[in-house]
């Protein structure tokens, strides 16, 4: 077994604002005042275009502004907070799909990816392969709740050797030595992973936009939850608090349950 650090996170894309697109068709339908605040992410910019742009609120009404303003509309919302505040209080979170973040999950385990590919609407996922890797020096993270426990973690690492040396017998069996077809290796290490651990250490790359992350913050950080989504997930949303304060502004940590939790759920 090769113990490796607890799972990290990385946020390593998210979805940009094409500026001179948008300023283009601003002013195609009679240059607005309103303008995307340099101070707030294009993520955040881009949900309150897509509500603006559904009422044509992007300022009070102007009827020499028609196509960007609307008679109903007398009074808009100032500031991308209250704008989005807004949306979340009233549940149209349609607008949120349209920004999306990518993670890489790293030392994760096959417990924590299948939780989590679980979750479909708006979710893409890349995850590492084990169709040619040999199992035979087993990455494994000891999850909190066995770490302190002497006798348990002795019996995880007997356990994790033992498989790994089913890996290597099973390579004798085969010859895996021997064989110099691709396909043939390929095809008989992918049937050894079967004697894998699913604790085993992996990487998954997700993408998800942001209504879907605000769904799978609130159930996986949840004390229902298990361990490891539970801190995968966590760091995720502190990442989201710290960078998208405007849409995670009603999600708060809970001190006691070490949930995330939203003012308005299921936006
Ligand atoms: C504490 C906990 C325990 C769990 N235990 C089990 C278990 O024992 N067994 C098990 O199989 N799973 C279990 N799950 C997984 C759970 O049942 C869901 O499959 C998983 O959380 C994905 O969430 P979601 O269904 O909200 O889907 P997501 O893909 O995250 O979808 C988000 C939302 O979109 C809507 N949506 C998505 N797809 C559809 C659709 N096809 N039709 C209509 N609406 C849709 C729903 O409103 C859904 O809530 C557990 C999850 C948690 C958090």
């Amino acid at each position: 077994m090769r113990p490796i650090q607890e799972p990290t996170v990385y946020l390593i894309a998210k979805t940009m604002l094409e500026p001179e697109g948008l300023e283009a068709y601003l002013k195609d339908i009679g240059a607005p005042d309103w303008k995307p605040d340099s101070s707030v992410s294009d993520c955040e910019n881009l949900v309150e275009a897509g509500g603006r742009m559904c009422y044509r609120s992007w300022q009070p009404y102007d009827p020499a502004k028609p196509e960007a303003t609307n008679p109903n509309v007398t009074r808009v919302r100032q500031g991308n907070d209250t704008y989005i505040e807004n949306v979340l209080k009233s549940g149209h979170g349609s607008v949120l799909e349209h920004a999306s973040l990518t993670f890489i999950c790293r030392n994760v385990s096959r417990v924590f990816t299948h939780e989590l590919v679980r979750h479909r609407a708006g979710m893409a996922y890349s995850q590492e392969s084990l169709r040619y890797v040999r199992l035979d020096d087993i990455p494994f993270w000891i999850p909190d709740s066995a770490a302190e426990n002497d006798r348990a973690k002795n019996k995880i690492v007997e356990i994790v050797d033992f498989l790994e040396n089913a890996q290597k017998e099973l390579g004798e069996i085969f010859g895996m030595d021997d064989i110099a077809d691709f396909t043939t290796k390929k095809q008989l290490t992918s049937m050894f992973r079967r004697l894998a651990p699913i604790g085993l250490g992996t990487t998954i790359m997700v993408t998800g936009n942001l209504r879907s992350w605000r769904h799978i913050i609130e159930m996986r950080t949840s004390s229902h939850a298990e361990e490891e989504i539970r801190l995968v997930t966590g760091k995720i949303a502190a990442i989201c608090k710290k960078h998208f304060p405007n849409v995670f502004q009603d999600m708060v940590f809970d001190e006691a349950s070490g949930s995330w939790t939203f003012g308005h759920t299921k936006v």
